[in-house]
């Protein structure tokens, strides 16, 4: 596999690009774990108020759903994962996923990168190409707080030889689109930016303010989608999601429901 070169995290050129927000979150870069998510939730830190983030420079075996892996090339991959506390009888996490992916797509608009589409539950396409994907993964804490764990890999520059599998409709980065490569630290605060104002609005409101903003940028709006889940499959016509984040598609006899199921809960 190419070598791509990497430079260190820049804690300082961070907190510069966060401005005010810098105070709301508590950041730690690793050089090298094996996946953000299970590094974070393996050892959830005590709460101080801020929102967590966990990164690292080389990710070796990141996590996408049901076993799935996200690839990640140092100095190539932004991965991290960021830490949400849900105060109790907040509303239930399922519609999370599409806020995270709402809040990428809205820094990448920022970014300067055009035609951005999320693909339900969890992806960030450009033109059709994936660039990000989100997993989240629940946990309960001693104080039965729920915790989510908001994993978020995001494809600086990827090498030429990335042979990335099963994305049929193929895979892009950040240089592709923007003929340059933003800085690691650039592109982490302007998704904390977007992440920190929806995923506080999340946490009082829950998905139903977002829900219109997330419909405008559906990938598959009006479409037919086929949906597969343990063996079994769905044909419909995609018509949006519901007020939880569930995906609607529109059947010959109404509408059907379908619950995203890429959430795995664990007791601390
Ligand atoms: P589905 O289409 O069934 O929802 P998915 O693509 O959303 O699947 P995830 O578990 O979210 O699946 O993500 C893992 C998948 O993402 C991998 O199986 C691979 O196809 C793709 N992938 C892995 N690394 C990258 C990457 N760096 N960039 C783009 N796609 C990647």
């Amino acid at each position: 596999m190419t070598p791509m070169p990497s430079t260190p995290f820049n804690p300082a050129a961070l907190d510069h690009a966060l401005g005010p927000l810098a105070a709301a979150f508590s950041v730690r870069w690793e050089a090298c774990v094996a996946s953000t998510n299970a590094a974070l939730i393996d050892h959830l830190p005590a709460d101080d108020g801020r929102v967590v983030v966990l990164g690292a420079t080389e990710q070796t075996a990141g996590r996408g759903r049901r076993g799935r892996r996200w690839l990640a090339w140092a100095g190539g991959s932004l991965t991290f994962s960021v830490l949400w506390r849900f105060a109790p009888a907040a509303p239930a996490p399922a519609g999370l996923s599409l806020a995270t992916g709402l809040a990428l797509a809205r820094a990448l608009e920022k970014l300067g990168v055009g035609g951005i589409a999320l693909k339900w539950p969890n992806d960030v396409l450009v033109q059709g190409r994936k660039i990000a994907g989100v997993l989240i993964e629940l946990s309960t804490e001693r104080d039965r707080r729920l915790a989510a764990v908001i994993g978020i890999g995001l494809n600086l520059r990827l090498p030429p030889d990335a042979g990335i599998p099963d994305q049929a409709g193929g895979v892009t980065d950040l240089a592709s689109e923007l003929g340059t490569t933003p800085t690691q630290e650039h592109v982490l605060a302007a998704v904390l930016a977007e992440l920190h104002p929806l995923l506080t609005r999340y946490a009082s409101a829950g998905f139903p303010p977002l829900r219109q903003a997330w419909q405008q940028l559906n990938a598959f709006a009006g479409l037919p989608v086929r949906v597969t889940s343990e063996g079994e499959e769905i044909v419909g016509r995609c018509v949006g999601v519901d007020d939880d984040g569930a995906l609607l598609l529109d059947r010959e006899h109404g509408v059907t429901r379908v619950l995203a199921g890429d959430v795995s809960l664990r007791q601390v």
